[in-house]
């Protein structure tokens, strides 16, 4: 067994979207009041989250929602000055199976130029809602493959009863359309009794001992070309948010542990200083050694 490596990088990745767009929510009718609550908490949230990177001097991947651009150019402009990525979260978080492929190319396309407008640099990469790049919208591919983007982190290879790509690689891969490919950069996840867990964010972050979490990081380490690519959304760090009304399970996994987030995101910040790396800048290494990547072929 390889050694493992202390110095693999570690990606904050944090996908900006105000939280009655979350899957959870997506039947329920949430007023204009409300609307504006949490969007009004987003971009604090946000911009607390930005405080305690610089504080630690590391940058991270925000993919936000193509309308903030719109609804919140300064917040998206600050994100980018402050160095953090900027990358595309959708138009207005459909999930991407919900599309025609035509429909998704100019959701795509209006999303990213949205974001380019507000930041003022170019959006590289690309994280589905929902990661829902799946079996069920594997002709998405293409389309991304085509639309010059340099990488995608939408395929979470786990076993979920939202999402996930279980056969998929857990470190990053070239994805395979019919067409074209590109380079995938899949969200940690911890192998244990030949299943994957999705140890990268949500309840999972939220919930365990943060030494389990340096224990997932490090499994990941033993592999080719290892990124501990972590998620996380700024609602999470917001304990005083009014919560949305929804079923007993969808209420315990959002809202599970979210007073603590900003405390474990500071330990997070401490114990890997100097492993924090951008997307986009893992992105830059490994395309240099993109024929010697696995691939994988999403297969409808
Ligand atoms: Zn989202």
């Amino acid at each position: 067994m390889p050694p493992i490596r202390p110095d693999s990088p570690v990606v904050l990745s944090f996908d900006v979207e105000e939280q009655h767009r979350i899957e959870a929510a997506a039947r329920l009718t949430v007023g204009e009041v409300t609307r504006r609550t949490y969007a009004d908490r987003m971009e604090a949230s946000t911009r607390r989250i930005l405080a305690q990177l610089a504080d630690a001097g590391a940058v991270a991947s925000f993919y936000v929602v193509g309308e903030i651009a719109v609804s919140h150019p300064n917040l998206v402009r600050d994100i980018a000055a402050a160095g953090h990525e900027i990358g595309s979260h959708s138009w207005d978080h459909q999930r991407v199976n919900r599309f025609t492929p035509d429909g998704f190319r100019e959701d795509l396309k209006r999303s990213v130029d949205a974001l380019e407008q507000a930041a003022g640099v170019k959006v590289a990469g690309f994280r589905a809602p929902t990661f829902s790049v799946t079996k069920g919208s594997a002709w998405a591919v293409d389309v991304l493959a085509e639309s010059g983007l340099r990488y995608d982190s939408s395929v979470f290879p786990v076993r979920h009863d939202r999402y996930g790509v279980p056969a998929a690689p857990r470190t990053p891969f070239i994805l395979q359309g019919e067409r074209g490919s590109i380079l995938e950069l899949p969200p940690a996840t911890y192998r244990v009794m030949g299943q994957n867990l999705p140890v990268a964010g949500g309840g999972y972050f939220r919930l365990f001992p943060l030494s389990l979490l340096r224990a997932w990081v490090n499994q990941l380490a033993k592999g080719p070309d290892p990124v501990g690519m972590l998620y996380f959304h700024p609602w999470e760090f917001d304990p005083g948010q009014p919560q949305l009304p929804l079923g007993r399970l969808s209420r315990a996994r959002t809202y599970v542990g979210i007073s603590s987030t900003t405390r474990r995101l500071g330990s997070l910040l401490k114990r890997y200083a100097g492993r924090f790396r951008r997307a986009i800048d893992v992105v830059t290494d490994l395309e240099a050694k993109r024929d010697q990547l696995p691939r994988f072929k999403l297969v409808g």
